[in-house]
């Protein structure tokens, strides 16, 4: 929904559009809009060739310059791109790119003069990559002031944290072989995914994936995140090697960087949303499986001698499900009385006709629409003649049967596009959105033979000119209603674009 984004454009100050540089000041047109597809092609080129080159002195000089030119292309985007989103957070990730690349650069070298040391020099500017893309991660969501996507995020990070810990970081404990110094390094890299991890996923929560360049952006760290984490399982099991689909993975994530800092929609910096709305039942399923999966862990990994560690782990699964379960039920208790309040809200408790609230809401959108459509608008004041005499005569209770009856007959009448709410006691309006002023008389004077128990009203009938406030509207129809009154009650009168002169319909 584009329209829930503020577009970064009206922020920026004419001398600021004036100083960006004019080199892609057309950006909104043209080629420049297909600068991304280009650069992802091209980027995804490379990685194939490396992929499908044996692996040397090539396919590594290859891997290089696919990283070199990601790294150039998103400090490219964030230098000369005008309005591009959180241009801080894109300066750390090509920083990021840029420390990768030398990090492959150092290998390079020490491949080619046949040193494998670990841990490397090289591995220090791999490492440095992750709290780049961390505090870029941040900075993007940092509008979003919304902790329950924090929240979300780390039920899922954690429960993802605990598996990896199982699966990949503790295999390289138990290694007799590793140094302390190698043990640190090795597991650096799994544990730093684990941090980066819950804040991407707050950015998936806060429904960033929305806007296409928060998509490929997002998309590009999963793929370095499932890059690294098959590269640590390949490096434990034993079956990785350099110049695989696993080194692509992460060409990929910088085709995916490089994509998204240059595709159209980076200009669009999205309002966070309110996570409240969120707490779907969709969510609380992504939550709950989530939440489970450590005491499955427990269940599995519990030998046959750890019985109570098994039984405890059943226990917390079992007791985790109801937990959800409960949770269920208050949502739809919530949503269920959401519901109520906003029927509550617009309506009337006696007759159930729309209230006065609901009629000025809808009096402004149907206005907006008739002015932007040029379609014609018409509003009905509607007033009982000697009410009062008639609860005097046949007492209150009798009166409020009537309105009853009253409003049932008239709503069998309407149309579902049209609004009929109690304005005051005995007083009504009819708004009747695309209805001419011939139709509006009409449904007027079905309306008027339609009030029960021989009793009659009075009625002005204004139709919509553009430019005219609602209180100006509702004051001419309601002018009408007294002339109607003033001329002996049970008629209806036009209401003239001046409050002067009114003229008859019957
Ligand atoms: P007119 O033809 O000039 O409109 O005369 P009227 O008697 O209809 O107008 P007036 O404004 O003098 O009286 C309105 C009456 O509507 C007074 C009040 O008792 C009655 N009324 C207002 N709200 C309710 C209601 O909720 N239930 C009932 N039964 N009567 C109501
Ligand atoms: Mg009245
Ligand atoms: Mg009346």
């Amino acid at each position: 929904m584009p329209h829930e984004f503020a577009e970064k454009a009206p922020g920026a100050s004419e001398a600021e559009q004036r100083e960006a540089p004019t080199f892609f000041a057309q950006e909104a047109s043209g080629w420049h809009n297909r600068v991304w597809l280009l650069l992802f092609g091209v980027e995804i080129a490379l990685a194939v060739l490396y992929i499908f080159l044996p692996y040397g002195r090539l396919a590594g000089a290859l891997y290089i310059i696919a990283t070199v030119l990601a790294a150039g292309s998103v400090f490219f985007a964030v230098r000369f791109r005008r309005q591009l989103f959180s241009p801080l957070a894109w300066g750390l990730i090509a920083g990021a790119l840029a420390l990768a690349a030398t990090g492959h650069g150092i290998w390079y070298w020490l491949d080619l003069h046949g040193l494998e040391p670990f841990p490397s020099l090289a591995d220090f500017f791999y490492l440095a990559v992750y709290p780049l893309f961390g505090v870029a991660l941040w900075q993007i969501g940092r509008h979003g002031r919304d902790y329950e996507a924090l929240g979300d995020a780390l039920i899922v990070g954690i429960s993802a944290a605990v598996l990896a810990w199982a699966l990949l970081i503790a295999p390289y404990s138990y290694d007799p072989k590793l140094t302390s110094m190698q043990l640190l390094v090795s597991a650096g890299y799994p544990v730093a995914d684990l941090i980066l991890l819950p804040l991407i996923l707050r950015l998936v929560f806060l429904q960033r994936t929305r806007i296409p360049a928060h998509f490929l952006l997002l998309m590009g760290m999963f793929a370095y995140l499932l890059a690294d984490i098959l590269y640590a399982l390949g490096n434990s099991k034993g079956w990785y090697a350099p110049g695989s689909l696993v080194d692509g993975l992460w060409l990929l994530a910088y085709a995916l960087f490089m994509a998204a800092a240059w595709h159209p929609s980076a200009r669009v910096e999205p309002r966070s949303y309110n996570c409240d709305a969120e707490f779907s039942m969709r969510r609380l399923y992504v939550l709950g499986t989530a939440s489970v999966l450590v005491p499955m862990m427990m269940l599995f990994a519990s030998g046959p001698e750890m019985e109570i560690v098994r039984v405890a782990a059943i226990g917390s699964i079992l007791l985790f499900l109801l937990v959800m379960w409960r949770m269920a039920g208050l949502l739809q208790r919530t949503h269920h009385q959401a519901q109520t309040l906003e029927t509550l809200a617009s309506t009337d408790p006696l007759t159930g006709a729309a209230n006065r609230r609901y009629l000025e809401q809808q009096l402004a959108v149907e206005m907006a629409r008739a002015e932007r459509n040029l379609s014609s608008l018409g509003l009905a004041f509607l007033d009982l003649d000697y009410f009062k005499r008639y609860n005097d005569t046949y007492g209150h209770s009798a009166g409020d049967v009537l309105l009853q009856k009253l409003v049932a007959g008239w709503e069998e009448i309407l149309r579902t596009q049209d609004v009929l709410a109690r304005f005051g006691g005995e007083e009504f309006v009819v708004l009747l959105p695309d209805t001419t002023t011939t139709q509006c008389q009409a449904v007027l004077e079905r309306l008027r033979n339609k009030v029960p128990f021989g009793q009659t009203c009075s009625a002005g009938l204004a139709i919509f000119q553009p430019g005219e406030t609602a209180d100006a509207l509702i004051g001419r129809a309601d002018d009408a209603v007294y002339s109607a009154k003033h001329r002996g009650r049970d008629r209806a009168v036009l209401a003239e674009m001046s409050r002067e002169s009114q003229s008859v319909i019957e």
